[in-house]
């Protein structure tokens, strides 16, 4: 019998079910097997084995007489590992519900290593522990470490692949101890499996759907297009393509209830919950309690009754984010993407699957009809439904004829040539938001850049601030005992010092700008503004964001200043502006989707400004006036962006023109990194050779170094994604040692 364990990267493994069980467990059930010296929680995903080698040990325990996970589900898994070349377990571990899994079973762990700091200080041993006398010699004092600490680091510097949180107090380190050499940027902590999903009170709101509202004529044709799709019972992707503001929800609506009166079910995946409310909120107002909404704000109990309602079929509808495409429904035959390009259905974490994808085989697995909606879909949807492949709805205007908000772009180098270099609010920019201020109207500032300031240097030698870590420098935010150096991808972080610590000269400056400083001069230039803040900072706290958000929604709020997060799918009807800071923030980045997402964001987030009953406009502030993003998107003319983008794309031979696949080898050293490059890249050229792919690299990856270690990566480009996973997996399996230190991720939506 195959059972998939929780051990990352691995495939399922040969158990025998002693013979004083009457029956075989099911495919599905969950069975306690031994590993090694440990026994963990698996799940049986197949009767007959391939494994000829070694007698296989006995099933320790059955758990489950009935399939826990159902087969559909197992299925779906199954194709998960193979297609993003996760180990099985890994997949079964995202579809679990949490609390299924019993101590070191398929539970999100939190994997702790020692960072180069952390290293250079257990080598500098207690030598330097006591401090010295007078104040100076600082950066020593820095690395003193008590015994315990000691104690600590050393087991972790045995331990380059780090060790969990639960490993590490079994050997006498207290969580306690982990999170102070965290503070100091000694050691680093990730959550295995890190879904982020701050749903709150979001998809509470009070929401009341006017019943019986008459459909836009446009609004009617995409319904009467999709329900014949839905009835016709089969598989059938469609591409909703709909500018910001058309109405999409509606038709989600419409569509679910006809498909729940035919009998099946529908599942509806949103990007975040909390930034997609109204969505959510329209659901449970009109499915009350049929609908499931999964979010973690629930407790681990709670996820786990609203997951056993759905196995029971008391379910009719699942609103959740992309962890719910492996929801336990008996029969979906609606499966609804909403935001489908949006980067958060993407898992950063292994399995690294695609949730539109997974959703979209589900759907061919299931027989239903997957509609993916968007307002900027991306390049590989929208390939697809201009081919043909999938069916295309289009509404091209917004209800009730409201018209886009009007833009209008300021070139950044004007401003500097008249207002010096400081300026970071444009003169146009600026006398609008005093205008919509004494209109009483709302206004939104995107700024994708979070922090005070970029970087700080020394004017007189010329020294920064980088992270110990990672090859970036610490960005610095304003704590309340002055300037704080943070690295955005470790979260190192320091105080940064009044003088120079190469030079002791007292000219340390900071240089560029985000969003806290963005607040700042907004509070300046308009004391009588109410101004607030979105951004990963801000709302850390749990109920932050939502009380942000409801602020602004009933009008306690003027001016919102955010990131991302404040383009998303927001209905806010009293915003009448929208201002964009710096529009070219994401172009200056080494990615091949740079273009395609500074597209997405600014069509977006123009699409917050006159949703409601006055017209809205849209100020974009950029060095680059004429990148054809930027044009594109102040046109809002999305065919437009996506032939010059798609051309691009081939030139370079991009996704969607060929399938690729990213693979990163981390080590210690560069030359260690390299040389296990080398090899593989080595190893793989046979079957390049043969199924005519390519290999690109190795080289060192932009982030050369992260956490401490440093990366090198190779690309797989080619039409035949099959051939080029089959080629990478037979090479890693030969490689077992470097396997754990490679990985590989299919379709890569970041390539840094
Ligand atoms: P999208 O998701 O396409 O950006 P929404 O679904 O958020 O758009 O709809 C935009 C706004 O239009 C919402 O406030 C919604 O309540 C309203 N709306 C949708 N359909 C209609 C309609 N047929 N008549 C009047 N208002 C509508
Ligand atoms: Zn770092």
């Amino acid at each position: 019998m195959s059972v998939a364990v929780p051990v990352p990267y691995l495939d399922p493994l040969t158990y025998n079910v002693p013979t004083s069980y009457p029956d075989l467990p099911p495919i599905g059930a969950r069975v306690r097997v031994p590993i090694g010296s440990r026994t963990v929680v698996g799940c049986v995903v197949a009767h007959a084995t391939t494994d000829a080698g070694a007698a296989p040990r006995d099933v320790a325990g059955v758990l489950d007489e009935e399939p826990f996970l159902p087969p559909a589900i197992v299925d779906l898994c199954g194709w998960v590992a193979d297609y993003y070349m996760a180990g099985f377990g890994d997949a079964i571990g995202a579809a679990m519900p949490p609390g299924s899994r019993r101590s070191d079973s398929f539970k999100t762990q939190r994997v702790v290593w020692a960072t180069s700091h952390g290293l250079s200080a257990v080598e500098a041993g207690s030598a330097v522990a006591p401090k010295p006398l007078g104040g100076e010699g600082g950066s020593r004092a820095d690395i003193s470490l008590t015994a315990k600490q000691q104690a600590a680091l050393e087991i972790l510097a045995a331990a380059p692949g780090g060790l969990s949180m639960s490993a590490l107090r079994d050997r006498g380190v207290s969580s306690d101890l982990t999170r102070r050499l965290a503070a100091r940027g000694l050691v680093a902590v990730r959550a295995e499996r890190d879904e982020r999903d701050p749903f709150e009170r979001a998809a509470q709101m009070d929401v009341t759907r006017e019943d019986g509202r008459l459909l836009t004529e446009e609004q009617q044709a995409a319904v009467d297009t999709l329900v014949g799709l839905a009835d016709a019972g089969g598989f059938r992707v469609a591409l909703l393509h709909g500018v910001t503001g058309s109405g999409k929800t509606e038709i989600y609506l419409r569509l679910a209830d006809r498909v729940c009166g035919s009998g099946r079910q529908v599942l509806l995946m949103v990007p975040e919950i909390a930034l997609t409310p109204s969505v959510s909120a329209l659901f449970r107002s009109a499915f009350g309690t049929r609908v499931a909404i999964q979010h973690s704000a629930l407790s681990n109990g709670e996820r786990h009754d609203q997951w056993q309602r759905i196995r029971r079929g008391e379910v009719d509808v699942v609103v959740g984010t992309r962890s719910a495409v492996f929801a336990p429904l008996a029969n979906p035959g609606l499966i609804i993407v909403d935001e489908e390009h949006d980067t958060s259905y993407k898992q950063e974490e292994s399995p690294r699957y695609h949730g539109r994808d997974v959703a979209i085989v589900r759907g061919r697995n299931s027989g239903a009809l997957v509609v993916l909606g968007s307002a900027t879909p991306s390049m590989e949807s929208y390939q697809n439904a201009v081919s043909g492949k999938y069916s295309h709805v289009t509404l091209e205007r917004r209800v009730l004829d409201r018209p886009l908000a009007a833009v209008r772009l300021v070139n950044m180098r004007e401003e500097y040539a008249e207002g010096g270099p400081d300026v970071v609010i444009s003169r146009a920019l600026g006398a609008a938001i005093e205008q919509r201020l004494a209109r009483r109207e709302q206004v939104l500032v995107l700024l994708n850049r979070r922090g005070h300031a970029t970087a700080v240097f020394c004017r007189q030698c010329g020294d920064t601030f980088e992270c110990p870590n990672c090859s970036v420098s610490l960005t610095v935010h304003r704590a309340r005992a002055g300037w704080q150096g943070r690295c955005h991808y470790c979260n190192y972080s320091m105080a940064v010092p009044t003088s120079c610590r190469k030079c002791a000269a007292p000219y340390l400056e900071t240089t560029g700008f985000g969003t806290e400083k963005i607040e700042q001069r907004l509070r300046e230039r308009f004391p009588a503004a109410r101004v607030g803040r979105v951004d990963r900072d801000s709302v850390r706290r749990k109920g932050a964001l939502t009380s942000l958000l409801s602020k602004f929604a009933t009008g306690e709020i003027d001016v919102l200043v955010g990131t991302q997060m404040i383009a998303k799918g927001h209905d806010f009807p009293r915003v009448t502006l929208v201002g964009v800071i710096s529009a070219d923030v994401g172009l200056g980045l080494a990615d091949f989707r740079a273009a395609e997402r500074t597209f997405q964001l600014l069509t977006q987030v123009a699409g917050r400004a006159g949703r409601g009953e006055r017209s809205g406009e849209a100020i974009v502030q950029t060095l680059y006036p004429g990148h054809y993003s930027i044009q594109a998107a102040c046109r809002q003319d999305y065919p437009a962006f996506f032939e010059r983008e798609l051309a691009f794309r081939r030139g370079m031979r991009y996704p969607p023109h060929v399938a690729m696949i990213n693979a990163v080898i981390r080590g210690r050293t560069f030359a260690e990194a390299m040389h296990a490059a080398t090899d593989i890249v080595r190893s793989l050229e046979p079957s390049a050779e043969r199924a005519r792919f390519l290999i690109l690299g190795p080289a060192p990856a932009p982030l050369g170094r992260l956490r401490g270690e440093h990366r090198v990566q190779f690309f797989l480009k080619g039409t035949r994604r099959a051939d080029m996973r089959t080629g990478l997996k037979d090479v890693l399996a030969q490689m077992p040692d470097l396997k754990r230190r490679v990985t590989v991720d299919v379709d890569p939506l970041s390539v840094l």
